[in-house]
């Protein structure tokens, strides 16, 4: 291949494994961290992007003129707008009002018309979802990109991310640990991995107010009634993305974990965790815990955190939802996981 990228939906892809060194110590595990926040879009949506468009041109659905139409709660959008303006596309984002105000305007500046809505209930038609749907439906230049349902894009990472951290590793993976959203991430990562490797275990972490990890531990969607400043995961229903994944284990944890791994991990490795990938993080350190000296563990940098700044990083918004800005101990936090 050239060296020279004909056009920035090229660069999607081909990210590095960066080990924590911080926690990789305290633990005697390898946590790795997949640099999805290289992507040029900025996050790990750009993956799902890429394959979702991709393949819909080769369907015939999306051709030359037309216009997306994607619900997102911000990263998907970007994905999607850095990738409509390599194609000659444009792009219609779909948003909930309320998240961070660095994801609309990162929408904006790559060029996609962002479209608020009221945060309501899935059920409700005014959703994002529904919104982007109806969209679609009503104009025959756009193209749904159906995210949740639309399994190109767990594709995606069954075809690219996943076999690039099977190669990066030589296959030498015991765990894979990782939130979920749409649960492309995670779908097409631990179908392509454990068929690689069948003796990975993979454990599905959960922020509180997502039904998930309830899911998973008795069958049922059920919300601990507790919310989380954390964006772009959790999910009150199954998506045939999630579908694909293998999932060995649950767990649900905290903001104030997310705040305490975010702190921990920038004070001690430079590493400006996003909210997701704080969570993903702590559910490593929690693998780590519990599993053992030895093991090596990989979970996705999904973004940075100045897409979480005015949350994760804003010490008088977290003061005032009663969470402890600092973070806790690590060593009280390492504790409680062992115990979980
Ligand atoms: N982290 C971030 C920052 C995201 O934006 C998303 C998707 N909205 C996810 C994680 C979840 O990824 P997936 O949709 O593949 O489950």
């Amino acid at each position: 291949m050239s060296s020279i990228s004909q056009k920035q939906s090229d660069l999607i892809g081909n990210t590095p494994l960066l080990k924590v060194n911080s926690l990789s110590e305290l633990t005697g595990c390898e946590i790795l961290l997949k640099c999805e926040h290289l992507n040029p879009g900025g996050s790990i949506k750009d993956r799902a992007a890429k394959q979702m468009v991709d393949d819909a041109i080769a369907s015939g659905k999306l051709k030359p003129g037309m216009t997306i139409v994607e619900g997102t709660a911000g990263n998907t959008g970007i994905g999607l707008a850095v990738v409509a303006k390599s194609y000659g596309l444009n792009m219609v984002a779909v948003m909930p009002s309320g998240q961070t105000q660095e994801k609309e305007r990162m929408l904006e500046l790559f060029g996609a018309q962002l479209k608020l809505v009221a945060p309501c209930p899935f059920a409700d038609q005014n959703h994002f979802y529904h919104t982007a749907r109806r969209l679609g439906e009503e104009n025959k230049d756009f193209w749904w990109a159906d995210q949740f349902e639309n399994t190109s894009n767990s594709q995606g990472h069954y075809l690219n991310t996943a076999p690039e951290i099977y190669d990066q590793t030589k296959g030498d993976i015991d765990y894979l640990v990782s939130v979920a959203g749409t649960g492309g991430t995670i779908g097409g990562n631990s179908k392509f991995l454990t068929e690689k490797r069948p003796s990975l275990k993979v454990h599905l972490i959960d922020p509180d107010g997502s039904g998930l990890y309830s899911f998973f531990k008795q069958g049922e969607f059920i919300s601990n009634g507790k919310g989380s400043f954390t964006e772009g995961i959790g999910i009150m229903r199954k998506t045939a993305n999630f579908d694909q994944a293998k999932v060995d284990d649950a767990f649900n944890l905290s903001d104030q974990d997310v705040i305490t791994i975010s702190r921990y991990v920038r004070d001690h490795d430079g590493i400006i965790l996003g909210s997701s990938a704080a969570l993903n993080v702590a559910g490593a350190l929690l693998t780590a815990v519990k599993a053992g000296k030895g093991k090596r563990i990989v979970t996705f940098l999904c973004d940075l955190g100045e897409r979480s700044f005015s949350k994760l990083y804003n010490q008088d918004f977290l003061k005032e939802k009663g969470f402890n800005p600092s973070g806790e101990n690590i060593n009280d936090v390492i504790s409680r996981y062992r115990s979980l």
